[in-house]
């Protein structure tokens, strides 16, 4: 074990987590914990009954629900959630969903100052962080703030069952992502590397037999566990290069947020494999170097494998290229715009990386 020369600050995890099967029971219970009288109950149009449900189970505890989450979190449908908060009369906002229902559920409360209990159904992981990325003018801003952190969070492996297949794979690979970065990353800690590894091990030990049963409930269980430990890991360090070319290809060229990360992080991980030994523990998990085990788990899992197939271009790559080396960030290996070229060639073809 080697622990960082220049010592290392642990930011601390500020958020109450229930995990486990059954919990969404708990809700009402925690809205009181929290001190709050009501709640107001956020979902996307695909999960309103899902939304309905939950603010029929709360009873007294509702003041009702708001079902038009939409992806990059538009600021103009937060204005109107805010609008509906406002006149329900809730002191407290649930949000059950993926990112972009938790992202409402952040847009809100960081303007308004309710308390948040986030319930996720996908493994995105945006229930444990600061982070907020907002749309508005077709423009998309992310900043940090402790307003928007959820002040609970509650799991249940039974909501994660209705996932479908491929979200819950190119899902998983976005969680993953979180988890490798943070392995890397300028303010890495001892402790959130442990739970990067152990969320990592987690996924390989669940998701091959999801693709089996999807209804295993251990298996669901494992990659939820591993969805949390991502999270954890996002909310508490720096992202680098994988996190700023996803959201460079998201950005500019509208591609998939889940599916973009999946392709992407084989040739992110294989890239900086070279720099850091920080990476050498997916040998052991992934079986191989950490690109090409990370691919060789994303094609057995039946993730999409090549950028082409999201629908770019070549010329979008070098548009891309381009964009992505504009501004400065962190990463552990130094690079070119010609480097990221090449980088971006190898996850538009497909190929299997090397290291
Ligand atoms: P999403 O929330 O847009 O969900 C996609 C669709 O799947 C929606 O229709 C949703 O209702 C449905 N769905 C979710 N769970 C389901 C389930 N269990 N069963 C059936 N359908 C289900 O997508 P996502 O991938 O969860 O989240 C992506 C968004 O989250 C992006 O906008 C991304 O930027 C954001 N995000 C933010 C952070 C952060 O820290 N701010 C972190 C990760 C992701």
């Amino acid at each position: 074990m080697k622990l960082p020369a220049d010592g290392f600050t642990f930011p601390g995890i500020g958020t109450r987590v229930v995990f486990g099967s059954q919990t969404l029971a708990r809700v009402g219970e925690e809205v009181e914990r929290l001190g709050n009288k009501q709640a107001f109950v956020l979902s996307t149009p695909h999960q309103t009954e899902q939304a309905q449900s939950l603010a029929t189970q709360l009873g007294a505890l509702s003041a009702g629900s708001f079902s038009e989450a939409a992806m990059h979190t538009p600021v103009e449908v937060t204005e109107r959630a805010i609008e509906s908060f406002r006149r329900s009369g809730a002191d407290c906002v649930v949000s059950i969903g993926g990112g972009s229902t938790i992202g409402l559920g952040k847009g809100i409360a960081t303007r308004t100052g309710a308390n948040q209990i986030a319930i996720p159904t996908s493994y995105a992981g945006s229930e444990m962080t600061d982070i907020l990325g907002e749309t508005k003018d077709g423009l998309k801003t992310t900043r940090r703030d402790a307003s928007i952190r959820p002040e609970t969070v509650i799991y249940d492996v039974d909501l994660t069952l209705t996932l479908p297949a491929e979200m819950t794979v190119t899902s998983s690979l976005n969680a993953i992502a979180h988890g490798v970065e943070a392995l890397y990353a300028p303010d890495a800690n001892p402790v959130i590397s442990l739970m990067s590894v152990e969320a990592m091990k987690a996924f390989k030990a669940g998701l091959p037999v999801l693709r089996e049963a999807p209804q295993d409930r251990e298996a669901r269980s494992l990659v939820l566990y591993g969805a949390w430990l991502c999270s954890t890991a996002l909310g508490a360090v720096t992202m680098s290069l994988h996190h700023k070319l996803a959201h460079t290809l998201g950005g500019s060229f509208n591609t998939p947020h889940a599916e973009t990360h999946a392709i992407l992080l084989p040739h992110t991980a294989s890239f900086n494999a070279v720099a850091t030994d920080a990476l050498a523990p997916l040998h052991d998990i992934f079986g191989a170097t950490p690109g090409a085990g990370l691919w060789d788990f994303a094609r057995e899992a039946g993730a999409p494998l090549a950028l082409s197939d999201l629908g770019l271009s070549e010329a979008d790559l070098d548009r891309a290229s381009e964009i992505a080396v504009k501004n400065k960030y962190s990463n552990p290996r130094p690079f070119s715009q010609d480097d990221i070229r090449a980088l971006l060639q190898a996850a538009w073809e497909g190929r299997r990386p090397e290291h």
